[in-house]
């Protein structure tokens, strides 16, 4: 009888073996639309692709060992916070005022839970802050001075506002669409999405953008798929944009880039912006009607790309 027993669990564990093996892993990271890579210094595109590969291996490693999907979103975001060369924690866009105000939202397709975090001052990682709000309140958007309380009472890396303020963020005149986004399916077969920003230069002081808006900029859904996006986030505010993306796959059945598409299509003006996405089949779209998106995809399959421009 027990021989028989440990017979069964060898078998069972083994079956679980094969299927891990056979389940697809990827991630998909966007480092913003509205890049011209025709106006950008050879150094700040060598940067910024440099960049997203280095996070794209660390990801894709991170998925191969088994992490959760929701676990290395955040982490790519985390470090494409750190960098000063991406729209987000330092580096980010500055308001009218010269200062950092900072927009963060992550989500877990197993599960739907999710949160936003937005007009965030001295949080160094608001990634980092909006998986804390999702898993440690009941809330799912916090906001101005009581978000940065929360971050504080909660141990999270506190800095000064000035750190986020780089000469080269100070020095934009152009419009700078440089935020950055990750999503990921996992070894489990579950997704996530997460975003961050700085939001748009010269923005009102108070303005929120699409990134910390479930539905928005970011949603991610196992029975439909996951989406960062970027661009003018009031535009993706009003079309609801990520949620459309997956509701049309839910309620319609199309394709996930049949889905990009016909959103993109139904209403969205020119230039707006760009969107990736990943379904757990390990489908990915990378889709923008801007002049340029830094991107960049990795996968079990052995897919590995990074581009900025339309010709990449
Ligand atoms: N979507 C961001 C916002 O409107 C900006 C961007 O993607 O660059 O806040």
């Amino acid at each position: 009888m027990k021989k028989w027993l440990a017979v069964s669990l060898l078998a069972l564990w083994a079956c679980q073996q094969t299927a891990l093996a056979q389940q697809p892993y990827a991630l998909v990271v966007h480092g913003g639309a509205g890049a011209d890579p025709a106006q950008m210094e050879p150094e700040e595109i060598e940067g910024i692709k440099a960049r997203i590969t280095e996070v794209l291996s660390r990801g894709l490693d991170q998925l191969k060992s088994g992490q959760s999907a929701l676990r290395v979103v955040e982490n790519a975001v985390r470090d494409l916070e750190d960098d000063p060369w991406f729209n987000a924690g330092r580096g980010a866009a500055l308001n009218s005022d010269g200062e950092a105000e900072l927009d963060a939202a992550i989500m877990d397709g197993s599960n739907l839970h999710c949160a936003g975090v937005a007009d965030v001052r001295r949080v160094k990682n608001p990634i980092t802050l909006a998986r804390w709000v999702m898993e440690k309140t009941p809330h799912v958007l916090l906001v101005g001075p009581g978000a940065d309380r929360f971050g504080q009472e909660s141990g999270l890396e506190i800095v000064n506002p000035e750190y986020f303020i780089t000469e080269r963020a100070r020095r934009a005149l152009r419009k700078k669409q440089g935020t950055v986004g990750c999503v990921a399916l996992d070894r489990q077969g579950h997704l996530a999405a997460a975003t961050s920003t700085g939001g748009l230069t010269n923005k009102r002081p108070g303005r929120v953008g699409d990134s910390p808006v479930i539905g928005a900029g970011t949603f991610a859904d196992d029975r439909s798929c996951a989406v960062s996006g970027t661009g003018v986030g009031e535009e993706f505010i009003r079309h609801q944009v990520a949620g459309q993306i997956s509701q049309r796959i839910r309620l319609t059945g199309v394709s996930l880039p049949e889905s990009v598409r016909q959103t993109f299509a139904d209403g969205l003006p020119d230039d707006v912006g760009g969107v990736i996405a990943l379904n757990r089949k390990g489908e990915w779209v990378m889709h923008f009607n801007t002049v340029g998106m830094s991107r960049g995809v990795a996968d079990s399959t052995g897919q590995f790309k990074v581009a900025i421009g339309k010709e990449d």
